[in-house]
């Protein structure tokens, strides 16, 4: 049978050299870097080297990385530690409406705290408007933390404008970098804390990255032996540190792939189009693997179902609200209404994805659309 991932949004396969330099440390390389005999010795060498990969990737210093198991972490330690570490200066909080559900959570959990989170709107096509965020600052803003690339529908943001906003009003920047990190610029000039992680970029689940520019003021929630210059603790874990390093660097060296992505999710984005009462969700110039599209009258699922029937492996928005069936909060703060919020569909592509996939997909989608749109009982035709 027909394979065809185009999930590569919510998680990515292993590129095998990176398997391949995570082994040894789930092998014979089993000493803890804290440790002082030369197992640990090694264990502590491999886990610098890995650090200065991250670091050099966003031009950070070694110091200003942080090893955490993963964009979730990053993000609710990003948010809950920057909000207890200022709470003093002000209990103000700045977000948008289309982040990720962890640090939409965050926010909620932080407002039964105490705090007051503003969710900026964004225009139709996932932007946040600079102007907006000006606006929205007050004496008593502490934080604001915007995503990067967003998950679902590819919009960028413009980091340089909005940091610089930041930086006048003296309010601390976050970004969520997990999509957008090696796929387009990024870099610590442009934030004072940056999230990143492996899977999302062909390294191992369960590892991640909060970048903190030096002499930030942030909490620590995780205590203990005083890992990761003390402010992370618990025993490293280096196949998976070990290997997000390798995939940033396989990912860095390849800039050609890029171009390739690129050019396929064009050639996808104009033949789906084709199809009648279709829809482009997100701007034009977007994240390079990101296509995401609503067919009138049809509803996400009963699309990802049929797709899975043939072979594809695609989703409806983030793989987190395709759990519940709720129409996708990003798609909502676009302005789409929930009918159009639910009938979308999210293909998203990565290094590995072939000219023969994307025909195959743009062979089979119509069809699936037709018998849908005969069946449905939204009743278009
Ligand atoms: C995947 C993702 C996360 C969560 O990262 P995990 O490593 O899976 O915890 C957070 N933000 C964005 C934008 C993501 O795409």
């Amino acid at each position: 049978m027909i394979e065809v991932y185009l999930d590569n949004g919510a998680s990515t396969k292993i590129d095998p050299q990176v398997l391949k330099v995570m082994q040894p440390y789930l092998t014979e390389k089993y000493g803890n870097a804290s440790a002082l005999h030369s197992f640990g010795i090694d264990v502590k060498e491999a886990l610098e080297k890995a650090r200065k990969v991250i670091a050099d990737s966003l031009g950070a210093k070694h110091q200003e990385i942080i090893f955490t198991s993963g964009g979730t972490e990053s993000n609710n330690w990003a948010l809950k530690g920057i909000a207890f570490a200022n709470k003093e200066k002000g209990n103000h909080i700045i977000t948008t409406k289309i982040e990720h559900d962890c640090v939409l959570e965050s926010s909620k959990w932080l407002e039964k705290q105490g705090f007051k989170i503003t969710y900026l709107d964004v225009d139709a096509e996932g932007f946040v408007n600079p102007a907006d965020l000006e606006k929205a600052i007050t004496p008593q803003t502490i934080l604001v933390s915007i995503i990067h690339a967003n998950n679902e529908i590819g919009t960028i943001q413009d980091l340089s404008k909005l940091y610089s906003i930041c930086k006048k009003k003296k309010v601390l920047f976050h970004t969520d970098a997990c999509q957008s990190y090696t796929k387009t610029e990024l870099s610590a000039n442009n934030a004072d804390l940056i999230t990143i992680n492996a899977h999302k970029i062909h390294g191992p689940k369960g590892v991640g990255a909060l970048y903190i520019k030096e002499s930030t003021k942030i909490d620590i929630w995780q205590h203990g032996g005083g890992h990761e210059f003390k402010q992370r603790s618990g025993t490293e874990n280096i196949h998976g540190i070990v290997g997000f390093a390798e995939a940033v660097k396989v990912a860095l060296n390849n800039k050609k792939a890029l171009q390739k992505m690129e050019k396929l999710r064009d050639k996808l984005i104009d033949g789906v189009l084709k199809i009648k009462d279709s829809r482009l969700n997100g701007p034009q110039e977007r994240l390079v693997n990101n296509v995401n599209v609503s067919f009138s009258g049809i509803e996400g699922e009963s699309l990802t179902g049929y797709l899975n029937e043939k072979g594809i492996a695609a989703s409806t928005g983030s793989a987190c609200s395709s759990k519940s069936l709720e129409a996708s909060h990003v798609l909502l703060a676009l302005g789409l209404n929930h009918e159009q919020a639910h009938g979308s569909l999210r293909l998203t592509l990565s290094r590995y994805t072939t000219e023969a996939e994307i025909d195959y997909v743009l062979e089979v989608l119509p069809q699936i659309v037709a018998k849908l749109r005969k069946i449905s009982p939204l009743g278009r035709n």
